[in-house]
Formats: structure tokens, C-alpha cells, sequence
């Protein structure tokens, strides 16, 4: 491996493990990046704007809406497709985020196929920090409710941080939570930053496929 402090190569460097997403570099080597950092003391924006000294400022997060185009996802109790409940939740979700400087990317924001991989490669280009796919479930037990969120089988401490985030987030909606669960789905596996996928609730049950239809509810999801 090799170490570079903002383009000052740092070395020998010894042995690099990676762990849980993150590089470790042997002890031995923190007085060379010590001198090879520079601080700066003049802060690079106003501190009076609240936007910008919230952490989210500046973060890019990938908002992934499920399905789409010749791909319905699931089909509800009363007919509804999946692809266009999650676009809308997705819409409700990007909204937020950028009222918060949050810069938002959608996988898509209309009626659209695209390829699993093509969305996890979004992220990738994109260097984002965040991965969110937004779906809803189903099955053949109409009586199944509540709301999921996966995380892939090696998910980084990043990814299981913001599932528990998420997780305790929705629990305030009053949607059941059948808790996180393991899976590894193309766009959790293929992408390189922290990424979940939330399965907002059951559009196989009558009483939830509703409230996903319900803009109230989509807007508190
Ligand atoms: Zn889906």
C-alpha cells in the first residue's frame, strides 16, 4: 500500500489492512502525516447560514426509487405498482434532503428501466457518501406488514449506523418494524459507499397498501 497526505506520498508505510470500508496504516507513521497535513484556520464558510454548519451540508446521497418502466416491482391488493409508490416517497425524500444542502442524486425520477448495476455505478461515479433504495414489499400472506431495511451481508459499520438510523426513524411513523435484515442485493454489494435499502411497508396488505398510496403517509415515511 501507499499513503498520501493531500498529494504528499507518506512512506515506507509498511503493511495496510482494510477493515469495515475503512484503511488502517501502521502507528508508526502518524508524525509523517502529522507534518505532511496542514491546517487551516479560516473557516471556508459564513458560520451565520445554519445550512452549512450541519454536517449533512455538502454530503451526496443517491436516492434509489425501486423498479420502474417495463419493471412494475410489486403489485398492490388494489392494483397499485410498487415502481410508482416508491418514486413518489423517493421525491418526498430528495426534497427533504436538499431543503437540508444535502446534494441529492436520483437513480431516476420518472418512469424508467435501469439496470441494477447501472445504479449502483451512479453512486460509484458519483463518490457519493450515501446509497438509499426506496421499495415496498410484498407476499403471498396478505396479513405480512411493516417495514424492512436491508444492509448487505459485509456491510461496513457505515451502512448497519444508518440502517439503525433509518430503523428508528420509521418506527415514529407507526409502521410495524420487522427490523434489518441481511441480503445481498446487487445495489447494496455493487456500491462503494455505505448503502441500505428500505422496504417501506407491504403492498400485499389491503390496510398498509393504502397508507402507501396515502400522501400524508408517504410524506412521513
Ligand atoms: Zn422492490
Amino acid at each position: 500500500g501507499r499513503v498520501y497526505v493531500n498529494g504528499t506520498p507518506i512512506g515506507p508505510t509498511g503493511p495496510v489492512h482494510q477493515a469495515g470500508g475503512k484503511y488502517f496504516v501502521s502507528e508508526t507513521l502518524i508524525p509523517k502525516i502529522r507534518s505532511a497535513m496542514t491546517v487551516s484556520l479560516t473557516p471556508s464558510f459564513p458560520h451565520t447560514d445554519p445550512a452549512v454548519t450541519t454536517p449533512k451540508y455538502g454530503r451526496i446521497v443517491v436516492i434509489d426509487p425501486g423498479h420502474g418502466g417495463r419493471d412494475p416491482g410489486a403489485i398492490s391488493y388494489s392494483g397499485y405498482h410498487e415502481k410508482e409508490v416508491v418514486l413518489n416517497i423517493a421525491r418526498r425524500v430528495a426534497a427533504y434532503l436538499r431543503q437540508d444542502g444535502v446534494r441529492v442524486i436520483m437513480t431516476r425520477d420518472s418512469d424508467v428501466y435501469i439496470e441494477l448495476d447501472e445504479r449502483a455505478n451512479i453512486a460509484n461515479r458519483a463518490g457519493a457518501d450515501l446509497f438509499v433504495s426506496i421499495h415496498a414489499d410484498s407476499h403471498n400472506d396478505r396479513s405480512h406488514q411493516g417495514f424492512s431495511i436491508y444492509v448487505a451481508r459485509s456491510a461496513s459499520w457505515a451502512s448497519k449506523t444508518t440502517a439503525r438510523n433509518i430503523e428508528s426513524a420509521l418506527v415514529q411513523t407507526g409502521v410495524q418494524n420487522k427490523g434489518i435484515r441481511n441480503a445481498d442485493f446487487r445495489v447494496l454489494v455493487n456500491t462503494t459507499c455505505p448503502a441500505v435499502l428500505v422496504e417501506c411497508g407491504y403492498l400485499s396488505n389491503p390496510g398498509e397498501s393504502a397508507k402507501l398510496y396515502d400522501n400524508r403517509h408517504q410524506d412521513r415515511l
